[in-house]
């Protein structure tokens, strides 16, 4: 709806400077401001797509005798146990993203 708000408008404006009914300066600072909003708008939308690393939905708590997942820092060395996963992606450490290790259980044999 406001997009075709917007070109509607574009389209008008040209047409009136074109045909010499306005002044051009009087269509397109309307324009250029509505534009550098635009952009503004898109910019916070890029940021909030950028926390796509928070989970969805609640944790779930991972069963240590069924699968193992350890996460292993590069910079200093520091291993974390997993034991209730948040998001599906690994946590980071000194600015880092973690290495992830994971071990699952072979079913025992009878
Ligand atoms: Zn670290």
């Amino acid at each position: 709806m406001l997009r075709r708000l917007f070109w509607s408008a574009v389209c008008v404006g040209t047409l009136l400077v074109v045909f010499g009914v306005v002044d051009a300066r009087y269509v397109f600072a309307p324009l250029l401001g509505l534009l550098i909003w635009r952009i503004g708008i898109a910019s916070f939308g890029s940021l909030r797509a950028g926390a796509a690393h928070l989970p969805d939905g609640p944790a779930q708590p991972v069963d240590t005798t069924v699968e193992r997942v350890t996460y292993w820092c590069s910079g200093c060395g520091a291993e974390l146990l997993l034991l209730v996963r948040g998001a599906a992606i690994a946590p980071r450490h000194c600015g880092e993203r973690m290495t992830e290790h994971r071990e699952i259980a072979r079913p025992l044999r009878p």
